[in-house]
């Protein structure tokens, strides 16, 4: 997957990018919670929030290449961006009906991975629902409500089963007319992958990193601090300062979807961002979801789609993935305290705020 030549330097935005010591604020401190110390970040902005590489203290001289793999997470957004009309997914979604599309091998892996992801999530996670999420994004600006005619519309051109992907030419063909890609509930995790790929195999890269995609995607490699991990902090929902708690991540990626931050309200109701692909209805069943996994872009996804799926189905469909594990903080019933529900995550990993959450 990361074939790609190393970025052109005469186009860099290394300007941006600003290498920091500071103190990690990420973690709760009290008696045995794994706390970070200081860290080196290397950070900038794309794909709509900021992408930062942590280090350990001492780790300056990997900042050159930890700049080149930013870089790339530019590149990324190049050609993965539904908001540029010539990237390769924009055009992939205006030529893909007509006759097979050939695509990079990167963007190729990505929907062989999502379309795998549609089937083990029961169709709860669907990179092809662009269409639903374009009809929503119109609606919200426009302050209202789909009409049925509309959500029927867009629900015939919505379903990662209508496309065809042919491994030997590295193309995929559209089965219906005005089917849509997005990729916003894969792609930061996507990128998240690309960098630790890219860092793991450069040879003055560093040997433990954190990169976060935003607040929500983050992967981890090696140790910090003196911990068996990396020590990062579980926000709580409800109280956008406060955290649940503290996870510690060994080697695994870690993704957050919830619906507090991104929502619309119309006559009194919320409307979120994540939406149930069967139905094109926004989901409102939770507060937050947390999954751990060895990807980034399957941790992306699958907190999408278990929030989707809610605490039952969501236990079913991790029960038969490897390695993902799950924190789904549904609506408390009453009070302030959040209840999660932990799934596949060993009790030596999670360090919880008892003041947040009541286990
Ligand atoms: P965030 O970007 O806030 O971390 P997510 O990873 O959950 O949130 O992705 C939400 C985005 O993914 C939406 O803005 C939309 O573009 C798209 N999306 C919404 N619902 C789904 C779904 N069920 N399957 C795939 N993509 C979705
Ligand atoms: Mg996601």
């Amino acid at each position: 997957m990361m074939g790609d030549a190393m970025p052109d330097r005469s186009n860099t935005r290394r300007d941006f990018l600003k290498p920091t010591r500071a103190g990690d604020d990420r973690c709760a401190d009290s008696t045995g919670v794994p706390v970070g110390g200081n860290t080196v970040r290397v950070a900038t902005r794309a794909m709509a929030c900021e992408f930062s590489v942590i280090m350990n203290p001492g780790s300056h001289e990997h900042v050159s290449t930890v700049g080149d793999v930013l870089e790339m997470v530019h590149e990324i957004e190049g050609w993965l961006s539904v908001y540029k009309p010539n990237s390769e997914i924009s055009q992939t979604n205006l030529h893909a009906a007509m006759s097979p599309f050939k695509l990079r091998p990167a963007l190729y892996d990505l929907l062989k991975t999502a379309q795998g992801l549609h089937q083990q999530t029961d169709r709860a996670f669907d990179i092809a629902a662009g269409a639903q999420v374009r009809l929503w994004r119109d609606c919200r600006a426009e302050q209202r409500i789909p009409t049925a005619e509309e959500l029927d519309a867009v629900l015939a051109r919505s379903g990662s089963h209508h496309f065809e992907l042919n491994d030997e030419a590295s193309t995929v063909t559209f089965g219906i007319d005005g089917l849509q890609l997005d990729p916003g509930a894969i792609g930061k995790g996507f990128a998240l992958d690309e960098a630790a790929a890219w860092l793991n195999k450069a040879e003055d890269g560093p040997k433990s990193y954190l990169v976060h995609g935003g607040q929500s995607s983050l992967v981890a490699r090696g140790q910090h601090n003196n911990e068996s991990g990396w020590p990062v902090g579980v926000g709580n929902p409800l109280f956008t300062k406060k955290r649940l708690g503290t996870v510690l991540l060994r080697d695994q990626a870690m993704s957050t979807s919830g619906s507090n931050i991104q929502f619309f309200r119309h006559e009194g109701r919320r409307y979120g961002h994540i939406l149930d692909p069967r139905t094109a209805m926004p989901v409102e069943g939770m507060l937050s979801v947390t999954v751990l996994a060895d990807s980034a872009a399957v941790a992306d996804a699958l907190s999408t789609a278990f929030f989707v799926l809610g605490v039952e189905n969501a236990r079913m469909c991790c029960d038969n993935l490897p390695n993902v594990g799950a924190i789904l903080v549904p609506f408390p019933e009453s009070g302030k305290r959040v209840t999660p529900t932990v799934i596949g995550v060993p009790f030596d990993q999670i360090f919880w705020d008892k003041e947040q959450v009541t286990v």
